[in-house]
């Protein structure tokens, strides 16, 4: 990676009860960071986790960022994927912080995706009840979510996220030049999530992520690859739009916090039918989001001029717009033992035009079918 300079650093600043922080997003971020980690830990020590895929492309320049922050670091390695998520491992992160001794003063950085993010946010939090926290995510689902707005945890038995707190960050450094080394179907797992804040902001926003999709690439597996979404301006008016959400409903309590939830009813469903593997989160969010606009049409009386529109953006991605392979009926099941979870609250999120979003929309059971019966057209 060439430093590049401070031109392209865009801070977007987070507001909320636990802390004020910026998050710091660039094209070469991670070469301009050491005078915002030496904010964070100068003097102090640091442990930085992250994984197999990632640590030799990038543990590097972020502990000679720390170096010249005066801090001393210590390097675990996990090896890659969600089952890293898991109490066994954030166990024995404890175990690496007690040896060295970390104290309440210390930080724990947390390079790569979002499971990277979430487990050692997690051991952060937890740890003498909470060390620093510096979260470097290098995905483009991370950068744009799952860094920002201090939701940290891991997976227990069947459940995803089962046990976890709200725990913002000290600092959040998003270098756009890490997704290069991406593989493509992670950019589209991003780029997915991108697209639910172009619908959900639409304006402005949703002309800046159009232009950036315009003439995606056909890549090698002959989908489209949104490279062009990996850009500081996109990624940070994302930013923006989750942190004001944040801002205003930091744990999920007022109800501002579910507009995120976009797409990601049915998604969660299509997501778990295809036991999660099928279909990646991405995927399956955009299938939630098609499920999306197809009720909108009919709810919350989105334009079918609009629901086109949007439905080129999720194509420009190269996200599936057809559920195959996994079963429908499981579909309907777990979005209606979903709803029922969430107690007499129904949780749609629907569209009235995009910059529009519409919380609370009851939708009826066979409008759920019908859904999920046209998303398997053939
Ligand atoms: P997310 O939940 O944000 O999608 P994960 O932590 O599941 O992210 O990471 C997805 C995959 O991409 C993992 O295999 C991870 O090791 C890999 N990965 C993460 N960041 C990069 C990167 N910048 N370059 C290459 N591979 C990466
Ligand atoms: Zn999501």
């Amino acid at each position: 990676m060439q430093p590049i300079g401070g031109a392209g650093v865009i801070r977007v600043p987070v507001q909320s009860g636990q802390r004020d922080y910026q998050v710091l997003v660039g094209n070469g971020a991670l070469h301009e960071a050491a005078s915002d980690l030496a904010a964070v830990c100068s003097g102090g020590a640091a442990i930085v986790v992250s994984d197999a895929n990632v640590a030799p492309l990038y543990m590097a320049p972020v502990c000679a960022a720390l170096r010249d922050a005066g801090c001393a670091a210590t390097e675990v390695v996990l090896p890659a994927g969600e089952a890293q998520k898991c109490l066994a491992r954030a166990e024995e992160l404890f175990g690496v912080m007690y040896e060295r001794h970390l104290t309440r003063a210390d930080t724990v950085v947390a390079l790569g995706g979002g499971v990277i993010g979430d487990l050692a946010g997690f051991v952060a939090a937890t740890y003498l009840r909470g060390l620093r926290l510096v979260q470097v995510p290098t995905t483009l689902l991370a950068q744009v979510d799952a860094a920002v707005g201090g939701k940290v945890g891991v997976d227990f038995r069947a459940g995803k996220n089962h046990v976890g707190t709200f725990y913002q960050p000290w600092t959040v450094l998003a270098d756009v030049q890490t997704l290069a080394t991406l593989p493509a179907r992670e950019r589209r797992n991003g780029a997915v999530e991108v697209v639910k804040y172009a619908l959900l902001a639409g304006g402005e926003t949703m002309t800046l992520i159009e232009g950036a999709l315009s003439g995606a690439p056909v890549t090698g597996d002959s989908a489209r690859d949104p490279a062009g979404l990996c850009r500081e301006d996109v990624v940070a008016e994302c930013v923006r739009y989750k942190a004001r959400v944040v801002a205003a409903d930091e744990r999920e309590e007022s109800g501002e916090r579910h507009l995120l939830n976009l797409g990601h009813t049915i998604g969660h469903a299509v997501e778990a039918a295809g036991r999660f593997s099928r279909y990646s989160h991405g995927e399956a969010v955009a299938l939630g989001l098609h499920a999306m606009l197809w009720l909108s049409e009919r709810l919350t009386g989105l334009d079918a001029a609009d629901a086109e529109r949007a439905t080129r953006l999720l194509a420009a991605v190269g996200a599936p717009d057809r559920l195959a392979e996994v079963d429908g009926d499981t579909v309907v099941e777990l979005v209606a033992r979903d709803k029922k979870a969430a107690g007499p609250q129904i949780t749609f999120v629907l569209l009235s035009a995009p910059g529009a979003p519409v919380r609370n929309v009851h939708v009826p059971s066979e409008s759920i079918k019908e859904v999920v019966e046209w998303l398997q057209r053939p």
